[in-house]
């Protein structure tokens, strides 16, 4: 039986993680098939090449950590700048913010540069979901994100001017395929669960109805660099003793 429930488990995963993949990709297949059409009606701008060749990028990029997701023990913890990986992911869906008559505004207080231990593409990931989720739900709005140093945590909310979410729907929202759009999957914030989940991180949502919706993460910050003053290890011994 265990065994049983084991592959059924197994199945389950490789059946949402299809469908993340179909989910992911489908955003920027729309848009380079969209300018694609303009362009081939005789309707091109030289700025829809660049967009294309943005979404092909983010394509790429998709299907390099699905590869990198297949195989184990490939997955790379590295020390990244938040605010970096913000502003990255504020410039990929910029585009999508403006046709929505929306604006992304970010707001860093900090001191120093924060800094977390992480795999690079699934943060990014995290915020394209939840920065994506904002863009839908609101039109001709502001999107907020700001990020701030608590204690040994930083933590990034992104609080966006929108429709809200119902109290019924507050209750399923990281149900898979749990979805109010019409042609939503039901899957980014499943997917941004299990990352922040891998990351050490929190996750927690405030809505109100006709109001707006927070999403607040937090992530562990790398921890404090050595003393950067060599520290003789016979004198260490020594005053230990
Ligand atoms: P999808 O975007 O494909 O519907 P998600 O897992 O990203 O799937 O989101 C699930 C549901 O949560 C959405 O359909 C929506 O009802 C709700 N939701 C998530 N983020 C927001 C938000 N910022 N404002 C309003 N509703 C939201
Ligand atoms: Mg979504």
């Amino acid at each position: 039986l265990e065994q049983k429930m084991i592959r059924a488990e197994k199945l389950n995963i490789a059946g949402q993680l299809a469908a993340g993949i179909a989910h992911e990709i489908k955003n920027p297949l729309t848009s380079i098939k969209g300018f694609y059409k303009l362009i081939k009606h005789g309707m091109g701008k030289e700025s829809y090449y660049t967009i294309i060749d943005d979404e092909l990028d983010r394509i790429e990029q998709i299907a390099n950590e699905f590869l990198i997701l297949s195989k184990p023990h490939t997955d790379v913890f590295k020390v990244h700048s938040i605010s970096r990986i913000i502003e990255e992911v504020k410039t990929l869906l910029e585009t999508q913010a403006i046709i929505k008559g929306n604006d992304i505004i970010t707001s860093y207080q900090y001191e120093e540069e924060l800094l977390i231990t992480c795999e690079e593409t699934k943060i990014k990931q995290v915020f394209v979901n939840l920065i994506k989720n904002a863009i839908e739900a609101t039109s001709n709005g502001h999107i907020y994100i700001t990020v701030k140093k608590r204690g040994q945590f930083v933590e990034i909310s992104v609080r966006d001017e929108g429709c809200g979410i119902s109290n019924d729907a507050l209750a399923r929202i990281s149900e898979p395929f749990f979805t109010t759009k019409e042609k939503g999957t039901g899957l980014g914030l499943l997917i941004c669960d299990k990352i922040i989940d891998n990351h050490n991180g929190t996750r927690k949502i405030e809505s109100r109805e006709g109001v707006g919706t927070t999403f607040t993460i937090t992530f562990p910050l790398m921890k404090s660099p050595q003393p950067s003053i060599p520290v003789d290890p016979v004198l260490l011994s020594e005053h230990s003793i």
